[in-house]
């Protein structure tokens, strides 16, 4: 489950990692008055200017726009008081959050690429392939991506709503192998360290446990971001269904990457299995269109590798079109895995429960081979 080893700093070798995915939380990035703490980011600019010189292609996900932006509209709370104050602040801070990463960059010699995201550029198969595309060419073209959630344009429904999950899902748009969340916590403490003496930092976390998520709760420390270490464990679970390492580490310190790399610390979390292409992006999906509940049967058969038959399902929940991404939850209403919908849900609904040869009669077609298919599948 976890071991006391040292930080097997080689995950985030350059030569082991092409690509990584740098994650920078509000409170590090803003200071309390609001202001950008323009002398720490200016290190950590100079460790991905290093890092780019070992070739390295650095993608960052930059928080701090909406705190940016409540302090220059005068809002409370930090901006967080509202969705509407929270829009109108991300829509002001975005601006000169990109303006502070243009000229830091462009002092190193590097220029700045802004790449703003919605939950739906990435929950959409084919959006999603879109913004691959295009963090791979800005990255070939030697821009550095920045990217952050469009706060401004995203309501609470279709929010990623905390960077940290952003950055987990964009590392796999990204096609990085990696992915740093440079937070004001030095990583997962098995109990909370400012109240119990005896909590213990984990160096390495190879599963995702419930003990391991039962660790992590959804407050701030600073209660200027959104996240908390929860969302770091579900960005933890994202980025290690597609075979992505991530590591929580102390962006406390100057030039904390250069830090982290010579000195260790955090929690690295190790992917369990990579899976590849569709099934990593059906894994990271936040969204479904439905659910379909299925018996004890099919769930040990689906663990083994089976595709998901009509005969085993048990209930189908949700309005979904055939090829629409679907939960699969075992009887205990726990979630097994997700996959594309071999049937539109009116479809399911009517040969729930039945075997094969007894289905084409009710669709008045011949039935498919399977309401899921094990190749559009992917066990969580
Ligand atoms: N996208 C938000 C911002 O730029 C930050 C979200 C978070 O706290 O993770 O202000």
């Amino acid at each position: 489950m976890m071991t006391a080893v040292s930080f097997p700093a080689a995950v985030f070798d350059p030569a082991t990692c092409p690509r990584l995915v740098v994650k920078i939380g509000s409170s590090l990035l803003v200071d309390g008055a609001g202001s950008v703490r323009t002398d720490w980011l200016a290190g950590v600019v100079a460790d991905i200017a290093e890092r780019r010189q070992q070739g390295q292609q650095v993608v960052i996900v930059s928080s701090g726009a909406i705190a940016l932006g409540a302090r220059r509209l005068g809002l409370e709370k930090g901006g967080r008081a509202s969705l509407e104050d929270a829009q109108a602040a991300a829509a002001v801070g975005q601006v000169a959050l990109a303006g502070v990463w243009e000229r830091l960059l462009a002092a190193r010699g590097l220029t700045a690429a802004q790449v703003l995201l919605t939950l739906g550029d990435l929950e959409d198969r084919r959006r999603y392939l879109n913004v691959a595309a295009t963090i791979a060419r800005l990255a070939d073209l030697g821009a550095v991506p920045v990217l952050n959630e469009n706060d401004t344009v995203a309501t609470t429904e279709i929010r990623f709503g905390d960077n940290d999950r952003l950055a987990a899902r964009a590392a796999q748009a990204a096609g990085a192998s990696g992915v740093i969340l440079l937070s004001d916590v030095d990583g997962l403490y098995t109990a909370n360290p400012a109240t119990d003496p005896t909590a213990q930092r984990l160096s390495v976390v190879k599963a995702l446990t419930p003990d391991i998520m039962a660790m992590a709760t959804g407050e701030t420390r600073s209660g200027m971001g959104s996240g908390g270490m929860a969302a770091k464990l579900l960005a933890a679970r994202m980025a290690g269904a597609a075979g992505i390492s991530l590591a929580i580490c102390d962006g406390r310190v100057d030039r904390p990457l250069t830090h982290f790399a010579a000195a260790g610390g955090g929690t690295l979390f190790l992917p369990p299995r990579a899976a590849k292409g569709r099934k990593a992006w059906l894994a990271g999906r936040i969204t479904v269109a439905g659910t379909l509940v299925v018996d004890a049967g099919a769930a040990a058969a689906l663990k083994r590798g089976a595709s998901l038959l009509a005969a085993g399902v048990r209930r189908v929940d949700g309005k979904f079109r055939r090829g629409d991404v679907v939960a699969i939850m075992g009887p205990a209403g726990e979630l097994l895995g997700r996959g594309l919908a071999g049937y539109d849900a009116d479809d399911a609904r009517a040969i729930l429960g039945l075997r094969n040869e007894a289905q084409g009669a009710i669709l008045g077609y011949a039935p498919r081979a399977a309401l899921v298919h094990a190749d559009h599948l992917v066990m969580l």
